[in-house]
């Protein structure tokens, strides 16, 4: 009964206010569902790319090779994957969904977030997101990575546990800085909570974020799980940046 009410009550909402693309506006079937139009744009991340953090090659490369920057600073993590390229297609997606309540898409991101870590769910044990400090999530409401972790729990069973890292300190806003200010800027800025030190030890912990940049963020919260006993640190995004030198 309370499905159908349910049901019935979606019905006419979809009636008062037909469901939109999160891209391009245009009316769709369902919540969440992508434009035909605005789907072509996407471009999703397919091998070859490099084994550790992910960046693709543009040419055929040797199983487990790694990319220059890996090979000269190795990450703490052990693998990052993303299902987007982060681009003119997909950047509207990614900030609405970051900055203009548009949280229903997370729905349409997990078919594409489950592709792209299918090979690396069967050895992870927790789903962690990469935390906000409080005073940014007061100002935006929500941590767009704790929604999207959230959902890939409930979709792959995997338990996320959304406050397992913190920020000790407001880091600076990161959009214009090049990777070395980056690394800087959240070198210590996060601990483990106190709470799950014990339940954390010898566990493998998928990190989770909307956005992969120069990496900077996901491999300080990556050495913060291990210095509190994690074994391994794979990262999950959304997106990722694949333009060389992007800030
Ligand atoms: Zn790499």
């Amino acid at each position: 009964m309370q499905t159908i009410l349910k049901e019935t009550a979606s019905q006419l909402i979809n009636l008062v206010l037909p469901p939109r693309c999160v891209i391009s506006g245009e009316v769709v079937d369902k919540q969440g569902m992508i434009s035909a139009s605005a789907w072509r744009e996407l471009s999703f991340i397919n091998e070859p790319f490099c084994n550790s953090c992910g960046f693709p090659f543009e040419f055929e490369v040797e199983d487990g090779a790694l990319c220059a920057s890996c090979l000269d600073y190795p990450p703490h993590f052990e693998n990052a994957r993303a299902a987007l390229k982060y681009d003119d297609g997909s950047r509207a997606l990614i900030l609405g969904f970051k900055h203009a309540d548009k949280t229903y898409a997370v729905k349409s991101f997990m078919p594409w977030m489950n592709r792209a870590a299918q090979n690396i769910f069967q050895h992870t044990d927790i789903l962690m997101p990469v935390p906000l400090h409080y005073t940014r999530l007061i100002s935006r409401r929500y941590n767009q990575a704790a929604l999207i972790s959230s959902a890939l729990a409930k979709e792959t069973g995997i338990p996320t546990i959304n406050d397992g890292l913190k920020r000790t300190r407001a880091t600076v806003s990161q959009g214009y800085m090049d990777a070395k200010g980056r690394y800087k800027n959240v070198k210590k800025a996060f601990a483990v909570n106190k709470r799950y030190k014990n339940s954390l030890k010898g566990k493998a912990v998928m990190l989770i974020d909307d956005v992969y940049t120069t990496g900077a963020t996901v491999n300080e919260c990556a050495k913060t799980l291990k210095k509190a006993g994690v074994n391994e640190v794979y990262v999950l995004t959304l997106a990722r940046a694949v333009k060389e030198g992007f800030g």
